[in-house]
């Protein structure tokens, strides 16, 4: 038998340090020295982020010892993996890994398809590398544009749609109506009736798309119920949430305070003008959620990615933490598959994104051609996803 003196001694030390490296070897990696935001558990310092097996193991000021991989984050921001709940990444197979490269470790297409091209979303929703999901369109043929899927109300068939649903339920997470008048003309409230009757028996979201539509907010919003989500929330008059004198509708309010969720939806054309953010935030009325209405050619929009949208709310004034919360932990609670994601709790899935805050002058723009200037913009610096580096294309 050794006494304790002799196996401190020379074998033992040896014995030690393999011990140590052993354990340290249990991270497969760590993130090191970033400013780790994560709202869900209102963590806003600098941490190391230990990885193992594809979960978060450790988030401590100093992880000691070697891992297999290392990302140097010092410098960065390192929050929970982005979750875009208004894309249409589910119209190609080329969709979703572009979304990885902007820190999207999850998304939401929404009502790109209806019951009679859902399959194709789904097959792209099931093989993406990332958690993809869809609302399937009340309207049987999906989004067309620029035409509008509702003109004639027969499009919104409620047992096709709920077949829909019932052959993806893996996939299908709500059902989705736009309801501008040149989308669905003076049918928005019969549309959208028909698209909570489809979601009724599976107890899912309908997400609805408003602005300049037929019927005003105060006929709309009754018809919705809590969970239900409103995106495109900054959509210009007629019938957006504001009155004619600029003054948020206490519909608006009455609908938010009973679990409506209000979604920023950045899109490309009639969805949101600066004037509009500006008058409602001015009243206190900041987005729930804050998403893109992504597809893939949002590069070249004002759209750019996820981060640079979210840096809009930089320049309005909303605080980063709340920024983030708006594409994390917000965003998850809006739908139940990603009920373990949005946080960097210890044992939930490795998805992380690491962003990068620079100051300049940035060029933001709104669906208008409006254009305002902002000092600070996010930018996409690295993504792991269920624990692997994504490769940087
Ligand atoms: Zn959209």
């Amino acid at each position: 038998m050794m006494n304790r003196r002799e196996l401190m001694g020379a074998g033992g030390a040896v014995l030690f340090a393999s011990l140590r490296k052993a354990l340290a070897a249990n991270y497969d990696l760590v993130i090191k020295g970033g400013r780790v935001i994560d709202p869900s558990v209102g963590l806003d310092a600098v941490r190391d982020l230990a990885i193992a097996n594809g979960k978060i193991v450790a988030v401590e000021p100093e992880i000691p010892g070697d891992a297999t991989q290392k990302i140097d984050a010092r410098g960065r921001i390192v929050v929970p993996g982005l979750i875009d709940i208004h894309t249409h990444a589910g119209r190609s197979k080329d969709g979703p890994p572009l979304l990885l490269q902007d820190g999207v470790t999850g998304w939401v297409d929404a009502g790109s398809a209806g019951a009679d091209n859902i399959d194709q979303i789904a097959t792209v929703a099931r093989t993406a590398p990332q958690t993809g999901r869809a609302l399937v369109n009340i309207a049987r043929t999906g989004v067309v544009s620029p035409a509008g899927e509702l003109h004639d109300i027969n499009a919104a068939n409620v047992a096709l749609a709920q077949g829909a649903i019932a052959r993806h339920r893996d996939v299908v997470v709500g059902v989705k109506a736009r309801l501008s008048e040149n989308v669905a003309d003076t049918n928005d409230l019969e549309a959208l009736r028909r698209a909570q009757e489809a979601a009724a028996p599976f107890n899912l979201p309908v997400m609805i798309h408003i602005g300049q539509s037929f019927s005003a907010m105060r006929a709309i919003l009754p018809l919705l119920k809590r969970g239900d989500i409103v995106t495109h929330m900054y959509a210009p008059a007629p019938n957006g949430i504001l009155d004619e004198k600029g003054r948020l509708l206490p519909d608006v309010t009455a609908a938010r305070r009973r679990g409506v969720i209000f979604d920023f939806g950045n899109g490309v054309l009639d969805h949101f003008d600066w004037a509009t953010v500006e008058r409602a935030t001015k009243q206190g009325f900041w987005p729930d959620t804050i998403s893109t209405d992504w597809n893939v050619m949002s590069k070249t929009t004002g759209v750019i990615d996820f981060p640079n949208v979210m840096s809009k709310f930089i320049m309005f004034g909303m605080p980063l933490s709340h920024i983030i919360a708006c594409a994390t932990v917000n965003a998850a609670r809006a739908f139940a598959s990603f009920d373990d994601r949005g946080t960097l709790n210890v044992g939930a899935p490795a998805d992380v994104t690491i962003l990068e805050l620079r100051e300049g002058t940035f060029e933001f723009l709104d669906n208008y051609k409006g254009t305002r200037a902002g000092q600070q913009r996010l930018f996409p610096a690295g993504t792991v996803l269920a624990g692997k580096p994504v490769q940087r294309a």
